[in-house]
């Protein structure tokens, strides 16, 4: 494949012309020792999740081209978080909605967000997957590798303190790691320096609501309240 260089795709971008003739336009740029081309206004730097979420719902090789959902289900929340929840796809509100979790595992979301003394308006939640998979299954690997840069994109953009992933298909996307989330929960990983708390997504916890599972995620959140705070 054919990297192209800043240069030229901001060429491209800013006068709005087609491969051939940004091509011309850079030779003869070069010819007059033009070393750099402006980046227009129009075009930011740094994209916004508004931005992002425009190239993911025009772009993303996987939900472009699945059907059997209603919508995307992009992201929600506080653009600025310092905590960032990461779950792995939509489930069956939340493609009715547009809004992750707001089903039944939303619900002991909102709560594990509150015990901690914050609330959904606090925090960015988002998931691996921006579509429904069909009869809730788990998202394959290959649907992952074509969605999950959608997500690193929103947490580039984010840039939280922490991040907290909900079961195993976030934890293994986000620390690249083949380990199951029994293994992991508790303990830190790392996203290029953010610290990552894994813990049991919600749903798990509704359908094994022991006493040794609610310690566990207690005892895991702590952990984060306690990073956030320090
Ligand atoms: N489960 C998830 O992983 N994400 C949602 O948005 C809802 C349920």
């Amino acid at each position: 494949m054919m990297v192209q260089s800043p240069l030229f795709s901001n060429a491209i971008k800013e006068v709005n012309m087609n491969q051939n003739e940004a091509q011309q336009h850079l030779e003869t740029s070069k010819l007059m020792g033009v070393s750099f081309l402006p980046v227009g206004n129009s075009i930011p730097d740094n994209k916004t999740l508004e931005d992002i979420r425009i190239d993911h719902d025009n772009n993303c090789p996987h939900c472009t081209t699945t059907t059997g959902f209603t919508q995307t289900v992009f992201g929600v929340g506080n653009s600025n978080a310092d905590l960032m929840f990461i779950g792995e796809a939509p489930g069956s509100e939340e493609d009715v909605q547009g809004i992750p979790f707001v089903g039944a595992a939303g619900q002991k979301l909102n709560q594990i967000i509150e015990a901690i003394g914050m609330n959904r308006e606090d925090v960015y939640i988002a998931n691996v997957l921006k579509s429904r998979p069909p009869n809730n299954r788990t998202p394959l690997p290959t649907e992952v590798a074509a969605c999950g840069p959608y997500l690193q994109q929103q947490i580039d953009c984010i840039q939280p303190l922490v991040i907290v992933t909900l079961g195993s298909p976030a934890t293994k996307y986000i620390l690249q790691t083949e380990t199951g989330i029994t293994k992991l929960r508790g303990s830190w990983g790392d996203y290029k320096g953010i610290p990552v708390m894994p813990t049991y997504h919600p749903a798990y916890l509704l359908r094994n609501y022991t006493k040794e599972t609610r310690q566990e995620v207690w005892s895991d959140i702590k952990q984060v309240q306690e990073k956030l705070i320090s």
